[in-house]
């Protein structure tokens, strides 16, 4: 099935605001693994939008409308939709009860252009506005669905979320179940993971794949349609099962997964707790834990070693350590973990030091960071990264290195 989004108002063609609602549908639908091929903006006019419609009508199932709903003059979605296909509008008397309603909430006395907001197309499923009024509508003709939407993100977001998207998967006539699975990937380029599963890409009907990569992460998604959901799933697992067993290595988590909630998944499931001492990150790791809720059970607390003299004397790094490998290197980073770990008491202890950048630092370029881990009484592990992005970037990409180096 094909979907085109058909956001109507003058004001998105005036550049006088942008067109979120067509953003937030296609996002939305992607995650139903509903392909949408064309998004078309067209002003308050009849007669070029029944022009929009003709040309949709052509290339797409499922046409989204947004806006014109509202009760004022420059509002002819509905009008314009129901001339077109020789419907009437009926009055709908749910619609007309809420609408009612929100004017008794909002204190307002409710005019007579307001009854206009509760005229529906006739035959069509109606989609309570629970943030306005204007009821949406979703009607199903032999060749094509409609499905209109209010204007208003407020408004619009929550009714395609909760009221619309739930009844999509029933218009699939004999796939009717739809699901997604998402997995998460770090420390795999993007380029590199596409390549990896090519072959997948390049042949996948039904489960699609879909990659998409932001902030150095990597995900793949997973999308079967079938009759059931016993069926939809072990179309996915048999991809998923391929999947991981050529990159599985990279993987940290599914769906909502983020890096830090599945550390702190790990360090309470083996009751550990974890301090750090950073220098070029300077707290940001720790920052990031702690968006983490129930992070205080094993986050217990850390040192922003940012200058030499405070990596020695604050921390109690080994000044002839940094004299003779400099504070970016691997013996400074383990220092730094194994000093953390014995003064905050804890089982791990980080350790972050590097060059983020623009100009290099301790003897090393630009990107070149060390991070050390030490866990109990096991011999420190230290990694090296040579990152290549701006201050900023190579800040974070090593806040997310470094917890990825801690889960894996
Ligand atoms: P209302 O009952 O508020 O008149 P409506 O359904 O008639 O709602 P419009 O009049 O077309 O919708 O738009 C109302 C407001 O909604 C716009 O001024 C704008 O702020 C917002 N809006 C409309 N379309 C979009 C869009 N495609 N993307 C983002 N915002 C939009
Ligand atoms: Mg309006």
């Amino acid at each position: 099935m094909k979907a085109e989004i058909i956001a109507v108002g003058s004001e998105l063609l005036l550049g006088q605001i942008s067109n979120t609602n067509a953003r937030f549908i296609s996002t939305q639908l992607a995650e139903i693994g509903l392909d949408v091929y064309y998004h078309t903006v067209v002003g308050d006019n009849a007669d070029r939008l029944v022009e929009s419609i003709k040309i949709a009508e052509k290339r797409a199932d499922l046409i989204i409308f947004t806006g014109g709903l509202g009760p004022t003059k420059d509002d002819l979605t509905k009008e314009t939709i129901a001339k077109h296909l020789g419907l009437s509008l009926v009055l709908d008397n749910h619609a007309i009860i809420y609408i009612e309603d929100f004017f008794k909430r909002m204190g307002r006395k409710m005019t007579d252009n307001n009854k206009k907001q509760a005229l529906v197309l006739e035959g069509s499923t109606v989609l309570e506005n629970k943030h306005g009024m204007a009821p949406g509508m979703l009607l199903t003709t032999e060749s094509h669905s409609y499905m209109l939407l209010p204007g208003p993100p407020k408004e619009m977001e929550p009714m395609f979320q909760f009221e619309a998207k739930p009844l999509l998967p029933k218009l699939l006539l004999d796939e009717n179940v739809i699901m997604s699975h998402v997995i998460r990937f770090y420390g795999i380029g993007e380029a590199e993971l596409e390549t990896e599963v090519q072959d997948l890409l390049d042949n996948q009907t039904n489960p699609t794949l879909a990659p998409l990569a932001s902030d150095g992460e990597v995900t793949l998604r997973l999308t079967a349609k079938s009759n059931s959901e016993d069926e939809a799933w072990k179309k996915i697992e048999e991809l998923q099962a391929e999947i991981l067993n050529r990159v599985g290595k990279f993987v940290y988590g599914y769906n909502n997964d983020s890096l830090p909630s599945k550390l702190r998944e790990i360090l309470i499931e083996n009751d550990l707790t974890i301090s750090a001492a950073e220098s070029m990150t300077a707290g940001l790791f720790q920052s990031e834990l702690a968006a983490v809720p129930g992070m205080g059970e094993a986050l217990v607390g850390g040192m922003i070693t940012y200058t030499e003299d405070v990596k020695i004397k604050q921390l109690g790094v080994d000044a002839a350590i940094i004299e003779k490998y400099s504070v970016v290197s691997s013996e400074c980073a383990e220092q730094m973990a194994l000093k953390v770990k014995e003064k905050f008491q804890t089982d791990i202890g980080v350790g972050i030091t590097g060059a983020a950048g623009p100009d290099g630092h301790g003897g090393q370029p630009a990107g070149t960071i060390w991070i050390g881990i030490a866990l109990g009484d096991l011999k420190p592990v230290t990694y090296k990264l040579n990152l290549s992005g701006l201050r900023n970037t190579n800040r974070i990409r090593t806040v997310k290195f470094t917890i990825y180096y801690l889960i894996r």
